[in-house]
């Protein structure tokens, strides 16, 4: 399994490939701008590193993004043209899992229930979730079963194995890589937390991010599929 952030990483694995292009700085067939669709120049220089990924973009999006960033008024990566038209290839579903900034399962949010002695709503679909948080040398996890039920042995595999990948990310090396990662994150009312969603074959996935030192800073929700499809 591997996980992406989405798009950032797609648009930079486009551009790994558009740089072959230059050979020696200069291209006798320049590739498209990324983030407008224009012909970059045909000497690399003249394009400008992105401020938000590791891809050149044209000269005149160089400078948009400067002033917007002034501004603190970005285009989101979503906007851009290659992500809008859809030029990319999608990513392998099953090998390659997204981090997006966008909720594609609100349905799981609307079925909810009380678990006993509680006063917090959650999902009739979650399995379970983590809680961890970074102490300036390590992250702790701890494991929460509301529902009290045992897992279908599916579910826990790829619970372990999304788990696994996503504090191997170098985004979670410490607390303040955290921090840095969190702007490619849906930001919420709170300034220091953040939400990304994922899925894999049976599981829909909630991240929260919080940014917070000496504070919980990490909770990963997992839903059953089934289980919100079972509701409907
Ligand atoms: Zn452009």
């Amino acid at each position: 399994m591997k996980i992406i952030l989405y798009p950032k990483e797609l648009l930079e694995m486009a551009w790994r490939k558009d740089k072959k292009l230059y050979v020696d700085d200069d291209a006798a067939e320049p590739p498209k701008c990324l983030r407008c669709g224009a012909v970059l120049a045909a000497h690399l220089p003249i394009n400008a590193l992105s401020r938000y990924a590791n891809v050149y973009i044209c000269e005149s999006c160089g400078m948009d993004e400067a002033l917007r960033d002034a501004a603190r008024k970005p285009i989101p990566l979503e906007e851009w043209e290659a992500i809008k038209q859809g030029w990319l290839p999608k990513p392998e579903k099953g090998r390659i899992c997204c981090l997006t900034t966008n909720c594609t399962f609100e349905e799981v949010f609307q079925h909810t229930y009380t678990p006993p002695m509680q006063i917090i709503k959650r999902p009739v679909s979650e399995v379970v979730y983590s809680r961890s948080d970074y102490d300036g040398y390590k992250w702790w996890t701890t494991w929460h079963n509301e529902r009290g039920q045992k897992p279908a042995p599916e579910l826990v595999a790829e619970i372990d194995k999304f788990q696994n990948t996503l504090f191997k990310l170098p985004a979670f090396r410490t607390l303040d890589t955290m921090k840095r990662f969190c702007r490619y994150a849906q930001p919420t009312n709170g300034t220091t937390e953040f939400n990304l969603y994922s899925e894999t074959e049976h599981l829909y996935i909630w991240i929260r991010l919080i940014t917070r030192f000496r504070d919980y800073n990490v909770y990963v929700h997992y839903y059953d599929k089934n289980a919100v499809e079972g509701t409907q």
